[in-house]
């Protein structure tokens, strides 16, 4: 079973709306290498294990976890950078006509100004993306291409906007894709497999030119992997000792989960006639209520 903590893995800072890059950002969440697809993908993996290679099922269920709470993450990254984008006003003053110059209309004519299961171009996200063939390696080998495909579509994203939100967003997920390709990576080298630094991490860059991602990278982030489980997990059998690509990093795993951040509150939007209730008296009859109680 799961429990949710109602934390946030890393700070959104507030920033200027931008609905164009919020679009842009899309492609993290519902796109075919984004956080949903991991998310989905390690946990069929987890359920469907079979046999007694423990740690290798602990490892999964760890980032399996962990990419709940960046679904999350990118989740409210878009709707804070879409925060703002509206105005709030009388319907006939045009309140929402800047969703006619925004590159998803979707984000103000479907939802109430937020974040769709959907890629940057708007395609629906498919269970198709799942990987789960129910051999091991070759799991493994796909969520090894899964990180490093995200990792480089986040590099490349980041080169398109300094949104605070969207940099900070980016900055703490190339790390942490980049701890998972150490991972999956770790795992493989744990059946045999000898990598090259010379190629992984993917893409090969200097990190530190990236401000955002060198400050995370200085808090060991990129190196580090918490179990997000209140039981005993056996995946420091494998994740632990020299990074499978060198460089003289070590892989550090820890017990339980981190202390997070706080969940940012967005105001009603009127002119979404969104959440549709602060006419209707609900949260007064509530709030009374609490006061009887
Ligand atoms: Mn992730």
């Amino acid at each position: 079973m799961f429990i949710s903590i109602e934390r946030l893995q890393n700070e959104i800072p507030k920033s200027d709306p931008d609905p164009k890059a919020a679009s842009a950002l899309q492609e993290i969440l519902g796109g075919k290498f984004g956080e949903m697809r991991v998310m989905m993908q390690y946990m069929f993996q987890t359920f469907n294990f079979r046999g007694t290679a423990k740690p290798f099922q602990d490892l999964l269920r760890s980032i399996a976890s962990e990419e709940i709470g960046h679904v999350e993450l990118v989740s409210y990254t878009i709707n804070m950078m879409l925060e703002g984008s509206t105005k709030s006003d009388e319907p006939t003053n045009l309140p929402l006509s800047s969703a006619l110059n925004a590159p998803n209309i979707h984000h103000f004519l479907v939802a109430g100004q937020s974040s769709r299961p959907v890629d940057a171009v708007g395609n629906p996200f498919l269970g198709e993306y799942i990987y789960n063939s129910g051999h091991l390696p070759l799991d493994l080998l796909y969520n090894l291409i899964g990180e490093a495909t995200g990792t480089l579509q986040m590099c490349r994203l980041y080169q398109m906007s300094d949104n605070k939100a969207f940099r900070a967003t980016l900055a703490f997920l190339i790390c942490r894709d980049h701890a998972h390709q150490k991972a999956w990576a770790k795992a493989l080298e744990v059946m045999g497999v000898k990598w090259s630094d010379q190629i992984f991490a993917i893409p090969q860059f200097d990190y530190s030119k990236l401000p955002e991602v060198k400050e995370l990278m200085q808090t060991n982030l990129h190196n580090q992997q918490w179990s997000f489980t209140n039981s005993p997990s056996q995946m420091s059998k494998i994740f632990n000792g020299e990074s499978p690509f060198g460089k003289g990093e070590t892989l550090e795993a820890i017990d339980g989960f981190p202390e997070g951040f706080e969940v940012p509150q967005l105001p009603e939007a009127t002119q979404e006639f969104s959440s549709g209730l602060l006419q209707s008296g609900v949260m007064d009859q509530m709030n009374q209520k609490t006061r009887q109680i």
